[in-house]
């Protein structure tokens, strides 16, 4: 069953047809998923605010329902050092389109790799995993299952990766915390099987896994189209 506070946050983004990365993230704390410490703030002041309890070296990023992709209106800062580097982040941003505040996030480390969710209307659910950064550019390195997975199958999947080599440890870089990286991927799976009848797909890009962790650096949910119309589940797919 998924979580009243979950399907209060699906519906309220009915308007914009998406979930910011605010109201992913806050949607993945909420079942359980890795994500870093982060806060939505409104304005200025509440960005500082949270910068000081968060901490420096952060990322901060704009919020907007109008932006899908901030790194392309240069809408993401990573390594803001102190408050001057804030405010500079701040006064750029805050006039961007649609500017509905900042979110402001604790820095992770690691390797970037993608994950993904998407109904297809043969397949039903199917489940994404691959290298990011320019791998999935270049290489297209990606893997696919159709929903459920277990363990066994996210394994399976990583030994599909023509950059799995990548992820024990190459060329001196530490090896990927595998177990984390798998029950991720799995946890992952299960709750987006409960989110079917609302959404169309899910991204987590990047998915930022490190020795000791994997953390969803990135997330966006695309909600489904009748669920956006109606207010109600599809049951169009079958579970
Ligand atoms: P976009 O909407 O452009 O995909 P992202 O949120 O993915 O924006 O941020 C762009 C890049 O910034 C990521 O691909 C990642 O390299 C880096 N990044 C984002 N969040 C973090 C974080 N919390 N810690 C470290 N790096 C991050
Ligand atoms: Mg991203």
């Amino acid at each position: 069953m998924i979580k009243q506070e979950i399907m209060d946050i699906l519906h309220r983004a009915r308007i914009n047809g998406w979930l910011m990365e605010p109201e992913a993230k806050r949607v993945f704390a909420l079942a359980g998923l890795p994500v870093p410490r982060f806060a939505w703030a409104a304005d200025l002041q509440e960005s500082l605010q949270h910068a000081a309890r968060i901490g420096y070296p952060l990322v901060a990023k704009v919020v907007s329902p109008a932006v899908v992709h901030k790194s392309e209106v240069d809408g993401v800062g990573v390594g803001i050092a102190d408050e001057s580097q804030l405010r500079t982040f701040y006064e750029r941003v805050s006039g961007l389109p649609g500017f509905a505040g900042l979110l402001i996030e604790e820095m992770a480390a690691g390797m970037e790799l993608i994950a993904g969710a998407k109904l297809d209307f043969q397949f039903g659910l199917i489940i994404l995993l691959g290298i990011g950064g320019i791998s999935v550019e270049v290489y297209d390195d990606v893997a696919i299952r159709m929903a459920p997975i277990c363990p066994a199958d996210v394994e399976m999947m990583l030994r599909e990766l023509k950059g799995e080599k990548l992820l024990s440890g190459f060329r001196g870089k530490p090896a990927v915390n595998r177990e984390k990286l798998v029950r991720v991927l799995v946890d992952f799976a299960a709750l987006v099987q409960e989110m079917v009848p609302y959404i169309a797909s899910i991204d987590l890009n990047p998915l930022l896994c490190s020795g000791e962790e994997c953390i969803i650096a990135d997330a966006r949910i695309m909600l489904g189209e009748v669920f956006v119309r109606t207010g109600g589940p599809d049951t169009s797919f079958v579970r």
